[in-house]
């Protein structure tokens, strides 16, 4: 068969999407019976935060602008405890991953229903699986409570994404995707909204990043994080999640940045292990030969970050990265030596191009 043996098993999700879908944040609200939300961002948002706020009035019960990234614990007790002093029975989560992380771990506990407005193409709200840090570590799981009960793309709200979040938040969709057309636990409608959201987000990201105003390309590249960001959902993640994960976890390095630079030398290795990803990420990314060159060039083209080093990383981080990266099994389509992975992570870190 083309396809292999596979389960598929679809989250409940509700999405609206458009131009102005935030004006029906309301009604989304009445049909999920919530009646008294708090409203989650970080803390550059507050704006966005109190115009959501007006937008739903009275079911309002408070702005909690202090998400941070990766879920501290401690931001998420303070949300925790504001939730319970204004006696919220759900929340809002708009902007990036740090506001829909904020707003899963309230799901968590005391399990608020989340209504998510993403304006990041990161994803986080199409995936049950959520993330807390303590101590410099990253504890994830899945739960499906966390996953959102509705979520509104609206691009009028990504007009002021800087040009550079842009860029490395819409490649770090591609990379769900990416390893979604590879992932143990693939399957074909999988593979369909994978290849159709790289292609989304091919063709609408440098759009987005020559003019942050135009719509229709940013209305394109939430089409794209949406798929991508279902992907993720539905699937489990190999080798270039597990290495970010370890990049972001024990050096603190920026997310999304992260996994701009490492997803080019990811796919360099992974690939002619896995044909069919190979040919729907060719066929994607405008026909090309070398899918991981063309991502390679796609973040030269968005003047994305091109090396880890840029990042902060330390060279000698790398012996600690790889340590990391080995010490905890995960499925992955090609095997990961020592060698290898230390070869691809200086690589990286240098910011060469991916062989
Ligand atoms: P983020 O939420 O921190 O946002 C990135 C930057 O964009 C921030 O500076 C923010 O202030 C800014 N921003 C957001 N919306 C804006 C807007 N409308 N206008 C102007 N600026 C805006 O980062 P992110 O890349 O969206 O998400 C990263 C986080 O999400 C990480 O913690 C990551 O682990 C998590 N994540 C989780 C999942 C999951 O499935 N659980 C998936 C992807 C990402």
């Amino acid at each position: 068969s083309p396809t292999g043996p596979f389960t598929y098993q679809a989250l409940p999700m509700r999405v609206t999407m458009g131009a102005g879908a935030v004006a029906g944040l309301a009604d989304e609200l009445d049909r999920a019976g919530l009646r008294r939300v708090l409203v989650l961002c970080s803390p550059r948002q507050e704006h966005l935060g109190h115009a959501i706020a007006r937008l739903v009035g009275d079911r309002c019960a408070g702005v909690h602008p202090h998400a941070r990234t990766h879920v501290p614990v401690a931001t998420a007790k303070a949300a925790r405890a504001h939730a319970r002093d204004v006696g919220a029975d759900g929340c809002v989560a708009i902007g990036g991953g740090s506001a829909v992380g904020l707003g899963k771990a309230l799901a968590l506990e005391p399990g608020l229903p989340v209504v998510a407005v993403p304006t990041t193409y990161a994803g986080s709200e199409m995936t049950p699986v959520w993330g807390l840090t303590e101590n410099g570590r990253k504890r994830t799981g899945r739960d499906p409570r966390v996953l959102p009960v509705s979520v509104l793309y609206d691009p009028e709200l990504t007009v002021d994404l800087p040009a550079h979040v842009s860029a490395t938040s819409g490649i770090n969709a591609v990379a769900h995707a990416a390893e979604a057309l590879y992932a143990p636990d693939t399957s074909p409608v999988v593979a369909l909204m994978a290849e159709e959201g790289v292609r989304a987000l091919h063709r609408a990201l440098p759009a987005v990043v020559a003019d942050g105003s135009d719509l229709d390309a940013r209305a394109g590249a939430q089409y794209g994080a949406w798929l991508c960001g279902a992907c993720l959902g539905a699937t489990t993640m190999s080798l270039h999640h597990k290495l970010c994960h370890a990049l972001g976890g024990t050096l603190d390095l920026p997310h999304a940045d992260t996994h701009t630079v490492v997803l080019p030398h990811v796919l360099a290795h992974n690939l002619p292990a896995a044909p069919r990803a190979r040919a729907a990420l060719s066929r994607a990314l405008g026909g090309v030969d070398d899918p991981a060159a063309a991502v390679w060039e796609l973040g030269r083209a968005l003047g994305a970050p091109r090396s880890l080093r840029a990042l902060g990383m330390k060279k000698e981080s790398v012996g600690e990265i790889v340590g990391a990266v080995l010490a905890a099994p995960y499925a992955n389509p090609r095997e990961v030596t020592a060698d290898g992975l230390t070869g691809l992570l200086r690589r990286a870190w240098a910011g060469e191009e991916p062989v």
